[in-house]
């Protein structure tokens, strides 16, 4: 069984679907105002990886990523008082949704670039601002939000579990030092933060809202698309280590305020790329992307190799040379496959064949354990094993991989074949997860209410012997 490590219990936990049918992923997406960095592609690869080990365990993994393609004032552009899209609109003469589509449209293709399996849905914040403004509404109902002058803060202390994830301790520490939108203050604490910001004169990005005309805090963006696409409670949450505070310690109490439920079950942080010991930056001039790393002769799947020597919780310490030597090694392990006549669409492997197999999964399955994975993947290469044998195993592992193994079919088998269920979205999923509830509490009446429910949103459940349920269109 797959197990990950949770940020929230510290520990490595199984993957228990909550769902039969699918693994509800959440990923915070690109801010599109940029090309992505490297640093960026090794999150995201992460979230690649979690698709692939979820269907290598023979689950189906339903996939969400956010695109934040109205940006979000941090320090420096709440001294502009302008956001990031909006910012490198006015830059380059163009509109901000014209960048952000720019920049979009560029993403997408860098993740192809890099083999990354699609995800299912990638929902633009720009378009689901009325569900951020019901997330705001129901908090306000609740008593914990408070503000003026068309801002809308969340009250923090309100909030249960507030700092279970990142450590945060009220008042102490990287908290309580945080001086964002404190700029536009009136809030009670430093912790506290905007569901809703007044409006800048002349903003392109502006909304109504029941607190006048303006947009939407940053941290809502997420708790209100989750939501939307992959009910109250889902599987795993995913996104690099920076954005455990104040962002995801944020968007869950917001969540999990909100809905009463559970939110993310599992939250995975991606450790941060350094370049020769750096922190990525623009005066360092060392914000690589994919481009220059083929500028210097590193491919994208090379890159993906690279970073899949180093496991996703080490920090990574980017530098050309080690660069090359991955570039080497993979190309002497594609040539070691290809010598030994392994092609894929061979079918059979035993014996020799098996234990390689199964150290492969168990490395994978342990927290995704690819450089683990991958040394076994050397060894086999240089093993006694028969060239049809080398063949199966290279097709099933680069499914999991996705460096192109085969030279004859470089990554193929990972792109293809994803499955184009009809999956149910969020609010059925909820409904199914409720009844679930009632069923284990033995409110039967409410249950089968539930049901109904479900059915008229063309959905069936099926219950399976304790199994969590599975949702069949009608
Ligand atoms: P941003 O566009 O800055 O919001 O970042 C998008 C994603 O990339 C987030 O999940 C960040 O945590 C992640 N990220 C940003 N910088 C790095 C880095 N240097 N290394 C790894 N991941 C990063
Ligand atoms: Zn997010």
């Amino acid at each position: 069984m797959l197990s990950l490590y949770d940020t929230v219990s510290r520990k490595k936990i199984p993957l228990v679907p909550l769902m039969q049918d699918r693994v509800g992923i959440y990923t915070c997406g690109p801010t599109v105002y940029r090309y992505v960095h490297i640093g960026n592609l090794r999150t995201y690869l992460l979230t690649d990886l979690i698709l692939r080990a979820v269907r290598f365990a023979g689950l189906a993994p339903f996939s969400v990523q956010n695109i934040t393609d109205m940006g979000h004032m941090h320090q420096e552009q709440l001294e502009q008082t302008e956001d990031k899209v909006v910012a490198a609109a006015r830059a380059a003469g163009k509109t901000a949704k014209e960048i952000a589509e720019f920049f979009t449209e560029a993403y997408f293709r860098d993740c192809r670039r890099m083999h990354f399996l699609p995800s299912d849905v990638y929902p633009r914040a720009s378009a689901h601002v009325p569900e951020m403004i019901a997330v705001a509404k129901e908090l306000e109902r609740q008593g914990v939000t408070y503000g003026e002058g068309g801002y809308l803060y969340f009250d923090v202390t309100k909030a249960k579990g507030y700092g279970e994830l990142s450590g945060a301790v009220l008042g102490e520490g990287e908290a309580a030092g945080r001086t964002d939108e404190s700029i536009h203050l009136r809030k009670h604490r430093p912790e506290d933060f905007s569901l809703w910001l007044a409006a800048d004169p002349g903003r392109e990005f502006l909304w109504d809202s029941p607190w006048g005309p303006g947009w939407p805090g940053w941290h809502i963006e997420c708790a209100a698309m989750a939501v939307k696409y992959l009910g109250t409670e889902f599987d795993i949450h995913v996104g690099g280590v920076d954005l455990r505070f104040p962002h995801h310690e944020n968007s869950r109490a917001m969540a999990m305020t909100a809905t009463g439920g559970r939110f993310a079950s599992v939250w995975v942080h991606a450790a941060h790329l350094l370049v020769d010991g750096h922190k990525m930056s623009k005066s360092l001039a060392n914000e690589y992307t994919l481009d220059d790393l083929d500028a210097r002769g590193a491919s994208p799947l090379d890159f993906r190799y690279h970073c899949l020597t180093l496991h996703y919780r080490t920090p990574m310490n980017f530098t050309w040379e080690a660069q090359a030597a991955s570039s080497k090694a993979l190309s002497r392990l594609r040539e070691a496959f290809d010598s030994r006549g392994a092609t894929a669409g061979a079918t059979v492997a035993g014996g020799e064949a098996e234990v390689y197999r199964r150290r492969f999964r168990e490395a994978i399955q342990d927290d995704l354990n690819a450089p683990r994975a991958i040394a076994v993947v050397h060894e086999a290469a240089r093993s006694g094993l028969s060239g049809e044998a080398l063949g199966v195993l290279a097709g099933e592992w680069d499914q999991v991989l996705g460096v192109g193994l085969l030279k004859t079919s470089p990554g193929k088998a990972a792109v293809d074949g994803v499955p184009a269920e009809e999956i149910a979205p969020g609010e059925v999923v909820d409904l199914a997860l409720r009844r679930d509830r009632c069923r284990r509490e033995k409110k039967f009446p409410e249950a089968d209410a539930l049901r109904e429910k479900i059915r008229e949103a063309g959905y069936e459940v099926v219950d399976g012997k304790d199994e969590p349920a599975r949702l069949k269109k009608l």
